[in-house]
């Protein structure tokens, strides 16, 4: 039997030629660029938080994060930077977090809490013969007598679009269906955690003495306030866009509960029984199609190097490697 994660089955939607190289064939870039990401460190100083809360605790944890994440490469001057930057800001970031939320109105249940549950089809209730459906879920937990999943995602803006577009999320409405199963409850729905990836600062003190009213600076109308006191200003002369700031405050962080229709978990279970079906034809057929709209776009995809060799083989023996099992994406049940 083998497990299929939410990951992999998007990555068959979207090149199933990707899906082969990453979760069939484990290839991995042999001089992958050291990656690091405010959001990993924060998902990992959250569930230290949750967990223990205790700040020191979650505060090593961002470090520790930092430190398997720095390159090795001491002349790369501005990978160092980057990451000297992005471990400052998860930092300031968290900090701001715990500050922001000191008493939550839920009870944590459980933190990257680990699931695996039979893949059903939908019209006749049997199990898939060939695979399981597995995932990790950011936190379960308990409001009001009910149960609710609790996704954290960083972003570098709340927009209204970006709003609009949770209620789309495939991921949460799968481990709402899988996490109902695994744990024989009832779960009302996800909880979006949201924090911006910014920090707001005071405004910009211009030549002529006086700060400046661009409507674009990351700020907040205490920190506003704060920089007319300490540059000894008058208020009057900025009662105006203290009023703009006031009436277009900047949303650090956002949380919305948000519900599920059962027609959209009925279509998330009969979407997940129709991929599994074609990824095991795939797999029997040994056919992965290219979908070459995914190749660039956000960054190149790492198997680009393969895709556009004529000696493939030779790429892959030359730039790639087999992954080790414990970082496989799919799991093999023994
Ligand atoms: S390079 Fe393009 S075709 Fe090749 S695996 Fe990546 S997305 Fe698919």
């Amino acid at each position: 039997m083998q497990t299929l994660s939410y990951s992999s089955t998007s990555a068959f939607k979207n090149c199933r030629k990707k899906y082969q190289y990453n979760y069939i064939e484990n290839l991995k870039q042999i001089d992958e660029p050291v990656y690091f990401s405010i959001g990993s460190a924060f998902h990992i100083a959250l569930a230290e938080h949750y967990d223990s809360k205790t700040e020191p605790k979650c505060i090593e944890k961002i470090v520790e994060y930092f430190i398997d994440h720095k390159t090795e490469n001491i002349s790369d001057i501005d990978k160092i930077d980057k990451w000297h930057e992005a471990y400052q800001l998860t930092r300031e970031l968290f900090k701001r977090y715990i500050r922001e939320y000191q008493d939550e109105p839920f009870e944590v249940i459980d933190t990257e809490l680990k699931f695996t549950v039979p893949i059903i089809n939908p019209e006749t209730n049997c199990k898939s013969k060939n695979f399981n459906f597995f995932g990790i879920i950011d936190m379960l937990v308990k409001e009001n007598g009910l149960y609710w999943i609790v996704e954290h995602k960083t972003t570098t803006s709340i927009s209204n679009q970006y709003k609009k577009a949770l209620t789309l999320d495939t991921q949460c409405i799968a481990y709402i269906e899988a996490l109902e199963r695994f744990l024989n409850i009832k779960i009302q729905g996800v909880i979006y955690n949201v924090i911006l990836k910014s920090l707001p600062v005071k405004p910009k003190l211009l030549k002529n003495g006086k700060l400046s009213m661009a409507k674009n600076q990351n700020t907040t109308l205490e920190l506003y306030l704060e920089a007319i006191t300490e540059n000894k200003l008058e208020i009057e002369d900025y009662s105006e866009h203290l009023e703009w700031i006031s009436d277009n405050r900047k949303e650090y962080f956002y949380r919305e509960y948000l519900t599920f229709p059962s027609e959209t978990i009925q279509e998330w279970r009969a979407e997940l029984w129709d991929l599994q079906k074609n990824i095991r034809e795939a797999e029997l057929k040994n056919q992965y199609y290219k979908n070459t709209n995914n190749c660039i776009g956000f960054g190149v995809c790492q198997y680009f190097d393969i895709c556009i060799a004529l000696d493939k083989q030779c790429v892959i023996d030359s730039s790639y490697k087999v992954a080790d099992n414990d970082i496989k994406k799919i799991e093999r049940v023994k």
